[in-house]
């Protein structure tokens, strides 16, 4: 038979998805396995949203939606953006997609041609780099400061005239980091300077621990060439409820449009009665679970340290980000295996000889993991 797309076979399938399916695999054979490998918070999705949806469903609100959203949660969005994240926008410059990693392709797809060039910083999320290869261009690494994790002048280095785009994700997924106002003035200087568009994926925005979250869309005149990707997934605890949105200049959001309505049509009608009750209702829920992030996030910390483990800034977030100073392949082999501990080698991240342990579980299992760890690798 003849060959299946190169396009697809030259991506590499997730690898925190891999090794979370490992662990599974020996959950179902019987071993009491602690997976601190996936993104997910362990909280219930808050009860007033789960109640706006039920609501919805029982009133018929079966049925399909304008392509972008409901327009009551395009103008939510809108309201929130603006108020929170302090960079004026309109409800017609919302997309709300299939969770922010449809957001994040859509928004590759409307942007990018074949060659052009997307700086990405590492360490990175893994579908960044997917997103970019299924839209025909791509990625070009930049690794920020190992100490730090903030950005500087050097990024300067990998400018040339295929340049299109820069990613920029604070709070960051590896790393914890919150990049501070002088990374992001680097950032917003080098779009101004040579004419890039910038996707800033803000996912984590809620997750802050001492840090102020900034927007890149709120410097200077950077919304004219920003496309923000947010969702539901972390603040709300909804991952599986596939809700994200894009917020961008109205010419790059009708281009988005076209993405979403020849593919996914639309987000499910119901759930995004449920996302407007989360933007508009009670949000104490959300400073609840961030609490509780960092009082797991400080015990999972100090335990690390006390290892002897050097440690990222875990700013934000809800992943602590390891220095294993090794072969972080084979050391998270030997968690899982040995210690019945899984997590997520750095080298999935464009950062070998890390290691990215997410503390969204509860803390009986903190506990118990950080133990497991001491035994088998702990220095
Ligand atoms: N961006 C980052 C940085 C993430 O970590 C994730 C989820 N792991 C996403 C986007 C996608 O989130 P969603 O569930 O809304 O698709």
């Amino acid at each position: 038979m003849r060959p299946l797309s190169e396009k697809v076979a030259g991506i590499a399938p997730s690898a925190t998805i891999e090794i979370s399916n490992r662990a599974k695999k020996m959950q179902r054979e019987g071993i009491d396995v602690i997976s601190l490998s996936i993104g997910e918070p362990d909280f219930d999705t808050p009860k007033h949203i789960k109640d706006a949806c039920i609501d919805a469903l029982n009133r018929g609100e079966t049925h399909y939606a304008p392509s972008n959203g409901i327009p009551e949660l395009l103008s939510a969005v809108s309201d929130k953006i603006t108020k929170e994240n302090k960079f004026p926008s309109k409800p017609e410059q919302v997309i709300v997609t299939c969770g922010a990693k449809d957001a994040i392709y859509e928004g590759m797809e409307a942007v990018l041609n074949p060659g052009d060039e997307v700086l990405l910083l590492t360490p990175a999320w893994v579908s960044y780099e997917p997103c970019v290869q299924m839209a025909g261009g791509k990625i070009v690494k930049h690794a920020v400061n190992q100490k730090t994790f903030q950005l500087d002048d050097s990024i300067l280095e990998r400018v040339n005239a295929r340049t299109k785009m820069i990613v920029v994700n604070s709070p960051s997924n590896p790393s914890g980091a919150v990049f501070d106002k002088k990374s992001m003035k680097i950032v917003a200087d080098l779009c101004q300077d040579f004419d890039l568009y910038a996707m800033s994926d803000e996912i984590y925005e809620k997750m802050v621990y001492g840090k102020e979250h900034i927007s890149l869309a709120a410097i200077g005149d950077m919304a004219e060439r920003t496309i923000t990707i947010n969702g539901f997934s972390k603040a709300y605890a909804m991952t599986g409820w596939r809700l994200g949105y894009a917020v961008a200049p109205l010419k790059i959001i009708k281009e988005m449009s076209k993405v979403q309505q020849h593919s996914v049509s639309q987000a499910t009608t119901f759930a995004m009665w449920g996302a407007v009750a989360a933007l508009k209702g009670d949000q104490r829920c959300v400073e609840e679970m961030r609490a509780e992030f960092d009082r797991r996030r400080k015990f999972v910390i100090s335990e690390l340290n006390l290892m002897g483990y050097t440690t990222a800034p875990a700013d934000g977030a809800f992943y602590a980000f390891v220095e294993v100073a090794g072969d972080d392949m084979a050391i998270a082999t030997k968690w899982l295996e040995e210690g019945h501990v899984a997590a997520t080698p750095g080298s999935a991240f464009y950062a070998p000889g890390w290691i990215r342990l997410s503390y969204a579980t509860s803390m009986e299992k903190l506990k118990e993991a950080m133990g497991r760890i001491r035994k088998v690798g702990g220095k």
